[in-house]
């Protein structure tokens, strides 16, 4: 079965077909860095992990790149009111957003793109679209006409009509029209500022991303991806510069969007004092939980975060750590010969290989996805209950892992597998193994209670005695 991706362009499920053969070139709207890192980030760069691996485990050859606009209105609001340098502020926040995404197993990025490395490039497209007649200069500010762009709106869906600012918006009486946008705003006092045609300033927020994707990927590309308010205005201006200036359509084959992160129902925001920084969540709840929470459901679905659904999403996923962990034992230490469950374990195993990646080649559906990996963990449990051996167990561990790669799951538990700990708990469990023997159970019965005061507990299986950490 193919692939299938939603695309908000054509607003359907398509077969996914990539331009270069095994090639996708995939570009995923990142970070202003003048702020923590919110919900909602953490819940669009997971998306875009999980995508980009999943693509990866296909055989494709993903390369990912995500931007960093480090010059952008938020950030230098922040900078005026903060009275710190605009570069400082960026490299903290930065440097924040990565050690979150290493909480998060957030790795499938291949190349970071800062927005005033490519000023150069920016000034060139502006240019390019002056020269066409789609883009005009008033007194140092240059501003996109969105009369001269047909497609204007067919990604959202709005039309221009809509687009015109409420009554709480004053309009710029420069614009040809209400909706036109922003390609280079003029220096202000005090703020950062590069060389142009149209005297200092610096690029608006859209012109950043096609001048990094044109110049990394050419004119067009496989996969935007991005959280759904971005569709508006953002996707949509990059739709229009790039389409307008580079005549090649498509300018992306597929638009990816992830649906909202909530807070009790309601959208997050500051004003509404529901505002969750991943830092302080991070203090609450490992970054893998936060993760198995986001993939717990379908990517295009809005999410409602909630402690009480942390505290859920918490200990569903120490089930399957704990099936996990047992497995990952008897795969080291359990019987040789053939055992009673082997052949259903087996058959098992297979037929969550297939229905994992059905589910996954189904739109990403990570929530069914996970579904199938806690069926096969019951039947894990039911399979050790009659016993399975070490090389059935193996083969089993083998495919969980493979699923845990795919969904950036399990990640923790398996480094934990290759520090010391692991085998000295099996010494201990040896040596009281055989104090029992001796029927020395001072000792036997004081490393059992001495674990336990650790968080391990012991416990009679038929392969031998097992640890689990709590
Ligand atoms: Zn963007």
């Amino acid at each position: 079965m193919p692939l299938k991706v939603y695309n908000t362009l054509t607003r359907k499920k398509e077969d996914f077909v990539t331009m270069h053969g095994r090639r996708v070139n995939m570009f995923v709207c990142g970070i202003t860095p003048y702020d923590h890192v919110h919900m909602g980030h953490a819940k669009t760069y997971v998306t875009f992990d999980m995508v980009a691996r999943y693509l990866r485990h296909k055989g494709y050859r993903v390369f990912y790149v995500q931007n960093v606009t480090d010059v952008e209105d938020r950030l230098i609001a922040r900078m005026l009111d903060s009275g710190r340098d605009w570069r400082d502020l960026v490299a903290e926040f930065i440097t924040e957003y990565m050690a979150v995404m290493e909480a998060l197993n957030v790795t499938a990025v291949n190349h970071f793109a800062w927005a005033t490395d490519y000023i150069p490039e920016i000034i060139e497209q502006i240019k390019g679209l002056v020269k066409k007649g789609i883009a005009y200069a008033v007194d140092g500010d240059v501003f996109y006409d969105v009369t001269k762009f047909d497609g204007w709106g067919k990604l959202s869906g709005m039309i221009v009509e809509e687009l015109r600012p409420g009554a709480r918006v004053e309009v710029d009486k420069r614009k040809r029209s209400p909706a036109d946008f922003a390609l280079w705003k003029s220096q202000k006092p005090g703020e950062p500022a590069w060389d142009s045609p149209w005297g200092k300033g610096r690029p608006g927020w859209h012109i950043e991303d096609t001048a990094i994707t044109v110049s990394i990927f050419g004119p067009q590309y496989d996969i935007h991806g991005g959280a759904t308010e971005l569709m508006f205005p953002h996707h949509e201006a990059e739709i229009a510069q790039a389409e307008a200036l580079t005549g090649v359509k498509p300018f992306v084959r597929y638009w990816m969007h992830g649906g909202m992160l909530m807070i009790g129902g309601e959208e997050m925001h500051k004003s509404l004092g529901n505002f969750w920084a991943v830092p302080d969540a991070l203090k609450l709840f490992d970054g893998e939980v936060l993760r198995f929470f986001f993939l717990n459901a379908h990517y295009r679905s809005p999410i409602d975060f909630s402690l009480e659904g942390m505290e859920e999403a918490k200990r569903s996923y120490q089930r399957l750590l704990d099936t996990y962990q047992l497995l990952s034992q008897s795969a080291k230490r359990g019987s040789d010969g053939p055992m009673t469950a082997d052949a259903v374990l087996d058959t098992a195993v297979t037929a969550a290989k297939t229905k994992f990646e059905e589910a996954m080649d189904d739109d990403f559906n990570t929530r069914e996805a996970i579904a199938v990996i806690f069926a096969l963990a019951s039947q894990i449990n039911r399979s050790f209950e009659a016993g399975v051996s070490k090389t059935a167990a193996q083969r089993c561990l083998g495919q969980i892992d493979i699923f845990g790669d795919v969904l950036g799951l399990f990640q923790k538990v398996r480094r934990q597998g290759l520090v010391p700990t692991d085998a000295l708990l099996d010494i201990l469990v040896q040596i009281r193994e055989e104090a029992r023997k001796r029927k020395d159970f001072a000792v036997s019965d004081l490393i059992r209670d001495k674990l336990k005061e650790i968080g391990v507990t012991l416990e009679d299986a038929k392969e031998g005695v097992r640890w689990k950490l709590k």
